[in-house]
Protein backbone atom coordinates (compact mmCIF):
# COMPACT_ATOMS: atom_id res chain seq x y z
CA UNK A 1 0.00 0.00 0.00
CA UNK A 2 1.50 3.52 -0.82
CA UNK A 3 1.49 5.73 2.13
CA UNK A 4 -1.59 8.39 2.00
CA UNK A 5 -1.13 11.91 2.54
CA UNK A 6 -4.53 13.71 3.18
CA UNK A 7 -3.98 17.83 2.93
CA UNK A 8 -6.34 19.40 5.24
CA UNK A 9 -6.21 23.26 4.14
CA UNK A 10 -9.54 24.02 6.17
CA UNK A 11 -10.63 27.95 5.95
CA UNK A 12 -7.97 28.76 3.79
CA UNK A 13 -7.45 30.34 0.33
CA UNK A 14 -9.83 31.56 -2.58
CA UNK A 15 -10.37 29.27 -5.59
CA UNK A 16 -6.80 31.56 -7.26
CA UNK A 17 -5.08 30.85 -4.42
CA UNK A 18 -5.86 27.12 -4.34
CA UNK A 19 -4.38 26.96 -7.88
CA UNK A 20 -1.53 28.70 -7.15
CA UNK A 21 -0.35 26.21 -4.52
CA UNK A 22 -1.54 23.39 -6.53
CA UNK A 23 0.65 24.56 -9.36
CA UNK A 24 3.55 25.34 -6.88
CA UNK A 25 3.57 21.93 -5.83
CA UNK A 26 3.33 19.87 -8.74
CA UNK A 27 6.10 22.37 -9.97
CA UNK A 28 8.33 20.21 -7.47
CA UNK A 29 7.89 16.84 -9.25
CA UNK A 30 6.64 14.83 -6.23
CA UNK A 31 7.11 11.09 -6.24
CA UNK A 32 4.27 9.17 -6.93
CA UNK A 33 4.63 6.50 -4.48
CA UNK A 34 2.62 8.48 -2.12
CA UNK A 35 -1.37 8.96 -2.57
CA UNK A 36 -2.13 12.64 -2.26
CA UNK A 37 -5.63 13.92 -1.33
CA UNK A 38 -5.92 18.02 -1.22
CA UNK A 39 -9.07 18.91 0.99
CA UNK A 40 -9.69 22.39 -0.01
CA UNK A 41 -12.64 24.58 0.77
CA UNK A 42 -16.00 23.93 -0.63
CA UNK A 43 -15.49 27.02 -2.90
CA UNK A 44 -12.43 25.85 -4.52
CA UNK A 45 -13.74 22.32 -5.20
CA UNK A 46 -15.29 23.30 -9.04
CA UNK A 47 -11.86 25.14 -9.41
CA UNK A 48 -9.44 22.17 -8.39
CA UNK A 49 -11.26 19.45 -9.67
CA UNK A 50 -11.16 20.96 -13.03
CA UNK A 51 -7.20 21.00 -12.81
CA UNK A 52 -6.65 17.96 -11.67
CA UNK A 53 -9.62 15.84 -13.04
CA UNK A 54 -6.68 13.45 -15.02
CA UNK A 55 -4.21 14.13 -12.73
CA UNK A 56 -2.50 11.65 -10.08
CA UNK A 57 -4.07 13.64 -7.08
CA UNK A 58 -7.08 12.93 -5.91
CA UNK A 59 -9.45 15.61 -4.23
CA UNK A 60 -12.15 15.27 -1.18
CA UNK A 61 -14.49 17.68 0.68
CA UNK A 62 -13.95 18.81 4.41
CA UNK A 63 -17.31 17.85 5.47
CA UNK A 64 -20.95 16.55 4.56
CA UNK A 65 -24.05 17.37 6.15
CA UNK A 66 -25.98 14.74 8.05
CA UNK A 67 -28.87 14.41 5.96
CA UNK A 68 -29.07 13.73 2.49
CA UNK A 69 -31.19 16.67 1.56
CA UNK A 70 -33.28 19.61 2.16
CA UNK A 71 -34.16 22.52 4.33
CA UNK A 72 -30.53 23.14 5.56
CA UNK A 73 -29.17 26.65 4.56
CA UNK A 74 -25.82 26.77 4.22
CA UNK A 75 -24.91 23.09 4.12
CA UNK A 76 -23.31 20.69 1.59
CA UNK A 77 -24.26 17.16 0.64
CA UNK A 78 -22.46 13.70 0.26
CA UNK A 79 -24.24 13.69 -3.64
CA UNK A 80 -23.18 17.41 -4.38
CA UNK A 81 -19.65 16.10 -3.84
CA UNK A 82 -20.29 13.54 -5.78
CA UNK A 83 -21.78 15.02 -8.95
CA UNK A 84 -18.46 17.28 -8.55
CA UNK A 85 -16.39 13.81 -9.05
CA UNK A 86 -15.08 14.19 -5.39
CA UNK A 87 -13.52 11.11 -4.23
CA UNK A 88 -13.03 11.60 -0.52
CA UNK A 89 -14.83 13.57 2.57
CA UNK A 90 -13.17 14.33 5.75
CA UNK A 91 -15.81 12.77 8.70
CA UNK A 92 -15.69 13.87 12.04
CA UNK A 93 -12.98 15.99 12.68
CA UNK A 94 -12.34 17.52 15.70
CA UNK A 95 -12.93 21.25 14.99
CA UNK A 96 -16.48 20.15 13.50
CA UNK A 97 -16.88 18.48 16.91
CA UNK A 98 -15.63 21.32 18.74
CA UNK A 99 -16.88 24.12 17.32
CA UNK A 100 -20.11 22.76 15.50
CA UNK A 101 -20.85 20.65 18.25
CA UNK A 102 -20.99 17.37 15.68
CA UNK A 103 -22.31 14.16 17.86
CA UNK A 104 -21.09 10.91 17.46
CA UNK A 105 -25.34 9.76 16.07
CA UNK A 106 -24.26 12.51 13.19
CA UNK A 107 -20.52 11.17 12.21
CA UNK A 108 -22.25 7.78 12.09
CA UNK A 109 -24.86 9.18 9.58
CA UNK A 110 -22.28 10.97 7.84
CA UNK A 111 -20.33 8.17 7.17
CA UNK A 112 -23.69 5.98 5.78
CA UNK A 113 -24.21 9.02 3.32
CA UNK A 114 -20.69 9.24 1.91
CA UNK A 115 -20.43 5.37 1.42
CA UNK A 116 -23.71 5.48 -0.25
CA UNK A 117 -22.89 8.31 -2.44
CA UNK A 118 -19.84 6.50 -3.08
CA UNK A 119 -17.45 9.04 -1.16
CA UNK A 120 -14.67 7.50 0.50
CA UNK A 121 -14.63 9.21 4.45
CA UNK A 122 -11.57 9.82 6.31
CA UNK A 123 -12.84 9.48 9.65
CA UNK A 124 -11.00 11.57 12.55
CA UNK A 125 -10.88 10.20 15.91
CA UNK A 126 -9.05 11.22 18.68
CA UNK A 127 -8.69 12.04 22.87
CA UNK A 128 -8.89 15.52 24.44
CA UNK A 129 -5.78 16.32 26.43
CA UNK A 130 -8.19 15.94 29.33
CA UNK A 131 -8.97 12.37 28.44
CA UNK A 132 -5.37 11.30 27.90
CA UNK A 133 -4.08 12.55 31.21
CA UNK A 134 -6.80 10.52 32.95
CA UNK A 135 -6.02 7.48 31.19
CA UNK A 136 -8.88 7.29 28.93
CA UNK A 137 -7.32 7.10 25.81
CA UNK A 138 -8.12 3.66 24.69
CA UNK A 139 -11.43 3.95 25.57
CA UNK A 140 -12.42 7.00 23.64
CA UNK A 141 -11.14 5.67 20.69
CA UNK A 142 -13.42 2.24 20.86
CA UNK A 143 -16.20 4.07 21.96
CA UNK A 144 -15.84 6.30 18.71
CA UNK A 145 -14.63 3.52 17.00
CA UNK A 146 -17.87 1.64 18.08
CA UNK A 147 -20.56 4.66 17.12
CA UNK A 148 -19.09 5.61 14.24
CA UNK A 149 -18.59 2.26 12.57
CA UNK A 150 -22.35 1.13 13.98
CA UNK A 151 -24.53 -0.95 10.89
CA UNK A 152 -21.56 -0.01 8.51
CA UNK A 153 -21.38 -2.34 6.17
CA UNK A 154 -18.02 -2.52 4.02
CA UNK A 155 -16.88 -4.73 0.96
CA UNK A 156 -13.44 -3.76 1.70
CA UNK A 157 -10.72 -1.93 2.91
CA UNK A 158 -10.31 0.27 0.10
CA UNK A 159 -14.00 2.15 1.02
CA UNK A 160 -12.60 3.66 4.02
CA UNK A 161 -9.83 5.52 6.15
CA UNK A 162 -9.69 6.10 9.54
CA UNK A 163 -7.39 9.26 10.85
CA UNK A 164 -6.23 9.06 14.71
CA UNK A 165 -5.75 12.48 15.51
CA UNK A 166 -4.86 13.44 19.25
CA UNK A 167 -6.95 16.74 20.01
CA UNK A 168 -4.39 17.75 21.92
CA UNK A 169 -1.62 17.74 19.03
CA UNK A 170 -3.83 19.10 16.20
CA UNK A 171 -2.56 22.76 15.62
CA UNK A 172 -0.10 22.96 18.76
CA UNK A 173 3.04 22.00 17.49
CA UNK A 174 3.19 18.86 19.47
CA UNK A 175 3.20 15.31 18.45
CA UNK A 176 2.13 12.09 20.33
CA UNK A 177 4.77 10.22 21.80
CA UNK A 178 5.36 7.42 18.65
CA UNK A 179 4.95 4.42 21.12
CA UNK A 180 1.33 6.26 22.08
CA UNK A 181 1.01 6.76 18.54
CA UNK A 182 1.81 2.68 17.54
CA UNK A 183 -0.35 1.52 20.60
CA UNK A 184 -3.36 3.58 18.80
CA UNK A 185 -3.14 2.64 15.72
CA UNK A 186 -2.91 -0.95 16.65
CA UNK A 187 -5.87 -0.62 18.39
CA UNK A 188 -7.92 1.00 16.01
CA UNK A 189 -6.48 -1.75 13.24
CA UNK A 190 -7.31 -4.85 15.82
CA UNK A 191 -10.74 -3.05 16.51
CA UNK A 192 -11.35 -2.61 13.25
CA UNK A 193 -9.81 -5.98 11.54
CA UNK A 194 -12.33 -7.72 14.62
CA UNK A 195 -15.12 -6.48 12.78
CA UNK A 196 -14.45 -6.15 8.89
CA UNK A 197 -11.51 -9.16 8.73
CA UNK A 198 -9.49 -6.55 6.50
CA UNK A 199 -6.98 -3.93 7.10
CA UNK A 200 -8.12 -0.48 7.36
CA UNK A 201 -5.59 2.41 6.27
CA UNK A 202 -5.14 4.39 9.10
CA UNK A 203 -3.70 7.82 9.04
CA UNK A 204 -2.00 9.74 11.97
CA UNK A 205 -2.45 13.69 12.03
CA UNK A 206 -1.76 16.02 14.60
CA UNK A 207 1.35 18.64 13.79
CA UNK A 208 3.01 16.71 11.23
CA UNK A 209 5.55 18.34 9.51
CA UNK A 210 8.97 18.37 7.43
CA UNK A 211 11.16 17.12 10.63
CA UNK A 212 8.84 14.62 12.14
CA UNK A 213 7.48 13.40 8.83
CA UNK A 214 10.21 10.79 8.40
CA UNK A 215 10.36 9.69 11.53
CA UNK A 216 7.21 8.85 11.51
CA UNK A 217 6.03 7.45 8.63
CA UNK A 218 7.99 4.43 9.70
CA UNK A 219 5.83 3.96 12.93
CA UNK A 220 3.83 0.57 12.38
CA UNK A 221 0.91 0.72 11.23
CA UNK A 222 0.77 4.35 10.36
CA UNK A 223 -0.58 4.17 6.80
CA UNK A 224 -0.30 7.83 6.05
CA UNK A 225 -0.81 11.18 7.26
CA UNK A 226 -3.73 14.01 7.80
CA UNK A 227 -1.42 17.32 7.47
CA UNK A 228 -3.10 20.85 8.24
CA UNK A 229 -1.24 23.92 8.65
CA UNK A 230 2.24 22.11 7.16
CA UNK A 231 0.13 21.42 3.60
CA UNK A 232 -0.42 25.23 3.72
CA UNK A 233 3.11 25.79 2.14
CA UNK A 234 4.53 24.59 -1.13
CA UNK A 235 7.67 24.11 0.79
CA UNK A 236 6.85 22.09 4.19
CA UNK A 237 4.22 19.88 2.01
CA UNK A 238 6.14 18.75 -0.67
CA UNK A 239 9.43 18.16 2.14
CA UNK A 240 6.86 16.50 3.62
CA UNK A 241 6.08 14.04 1.01
CA UNK A 242 9.72 13.70 -0.18
CA UNK A 243 10.87 12.90 3.37
CA UNK A 244 8.33 9.99 3.41
CA UNK A 245 8.64 8.84 0.18
CA UNK A 246 12.61 8.34 1.41
CA UNK A 247 11.94 6.57 4.40
CA UNK A 248 9.30 4.61 3.86
CA UNK A 249 10.17 0.97 4.88
CA UNK A 250 7.20 -1.22 4.22
CA UNK A 251 5.92 -2.51 1.03
C1 LIG B 1 -5.70 18.50 11.05
O1 LIG B 1 -6.29 19.55 10.88
O2 LIG B 1 -6.28 17.43 10.86
C2 LIG B 1 -4.32 18.56 11.50
C3 LIG B 1 -3.72 17.44 11.78
O3 LIG B 1 -3.76 19.82 11.61
P1 LIG B 1 -2.22 20.12 11.94
O4 LIG B 1 -1.39 19.30 10.99
O5 LIG B 1 -2.07 21.58 11.72
O6 LIG B 1 -1.97 19.70 13.35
Amino acid sequence: MKPIIAANWKMNFTPEESLRLIDDIASQGLPSDVDIIFFPSFISLPAVVDKLLDSAYSIGGQNIFYKENGAFTGEISASMLKALSIQYVIIGHSERRQYFDENAKQVNDKIHLALKAELIPIICIGETLKERENGQTDLVLKQQLNSAFENINLDNQKNIIVAYEPVWAIGTGLTAEKNKILDAHSLIKETLETIYNFNIPVLYGGSVNADNAASLINIENVDGFLVGGASLKSESFCQIVKNITKNFERS
